[in-house]
């Protein structure tokens, strides 16, 4: 089979090119899903050209998106995934031995039914959790809706574009709050801090609206433009110290290959670049 070739750019003159064997292509009722066979991240996830993830490098994004916000609880019991279709939030929840029932409501069922299909790793054996609800919806709907709170509300959605921008406004946020338990986490992952500052910017405004204590953090992703990646966290009054997030870890016996006590430290110091970018007016910082 030819290799094919894919690409992001995130800024003029700006390329990010991976080839690989495309698998698999459709349209689905949302957007348009390829399964790519990469020589060095292994089946690979793609949603409206835009890589969401991979088997060999899930773990660098999961990790941050899932366990730095649980190990700023104490026990969380209830917890909500929006979108992570794929399965790698979901399964990351349940490594948390206090979690007695986790919520996933993916838009696209296709999206789930082909994560299963051609990168079963990513989700493991998940789906078949007795802890475990998987929801096909829209996750906006969902939270509008009545129903019991959540002790963590995880937002592994694709970017503010077609289905994923409603999660990133401020009904959305407010709805996420009410449907906290009191001392209750949200998290979701905000886009290149450094190709996508409108993005980041616009959700960190709209949630300042809504959460009283608004954190932003940041990781490594190899697929995703630039590598660097940021994600929010929100609440009333974020606990985010390292010391307590490694006993809790210990405790908890967490297994992680990225996420490490000092690593979740060192998330939170937010460079100046970035911190210029959630006041300034840019896309990025570089005038393009
Ligand atoms: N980690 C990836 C990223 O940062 O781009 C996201 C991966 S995950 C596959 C994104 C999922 O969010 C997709 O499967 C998409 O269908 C889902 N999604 C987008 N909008 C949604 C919505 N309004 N409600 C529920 N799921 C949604």
């Amino acid at each position: 089979m030819a290799a094919s070739r894919f690409s992001e750019s995130p800024a003029a003159g700006v390329e990010f090119a991976y080839s690989g064997d495309l698998l698999h292509a459709e349209d689905s009722a949302f957007q348009h899903v390829e399964i790519y066979d990469h020589p060095t991240f292994g089946r690979t996830l793609v949603l409206d050209g835009a890589v969401q993830t991979s088997e060999r490098d899930e773990f660098l994004y999961h990790e941050m998106l899932v366990h730095v916000p649980l190990l700023c609880h104490p026990e969380p019991r209830r917890v909500l995934v929006i979108g992570g279709g794929d399965g790698g939030a979901l399964r990351r929840v349940l490594e948390h031995p206090s979690v007695t029932e986790a919520v996933m409501v993916e838009i696209d069922e296709r999206v789930s039914a082909l994560s299963r299909e051609f990168m079963p790793s990513i989700g493991g054996d998940v789906w078949d959790d007795p802890r475990a609800s998987v929801l096909f919806d829209d996750g906006n709907a969902y939270v509008h809706a009545d129903g019991d709170p959540f002790d963590a509300i995880i937002v592994d959605s694709s970017d503010p574009v077609g289905p994923g921008i409603v999660l990133f406004e401020t009904p959305f946020y407010r709805r996420c709050l009410e449907r906290l338990n009191p001392g209750g986490v949200y998290v979701a992952q905000v886009g290149s801090p450094i190709y996508f500052q409108d993005e980041m910017r616009m959700a960190f405004h709209n949630a300042r609206a809504a959460f009283a204590d608004v954190r932003l953090y940041l990781g490594h992703v190899t697929t995703y433009p630039g590598v660097v990646w940021s994600y929010m966290l929100g609440g009333e009054r974020l606990a985010v110290d390292a010391g307590e997030a490694g006993a809790r870890a210990t405790e908890r016996k967490i297994v992680t290959r990225y996420w490490t006590p000092e690593v979740h430290a060192g998330a939170f110091a937010i460079p100046g670049i970035v911190r210029d970018g959630l006041d300034g007016e840019a896309r990025n910082p570089f005038g393009s």
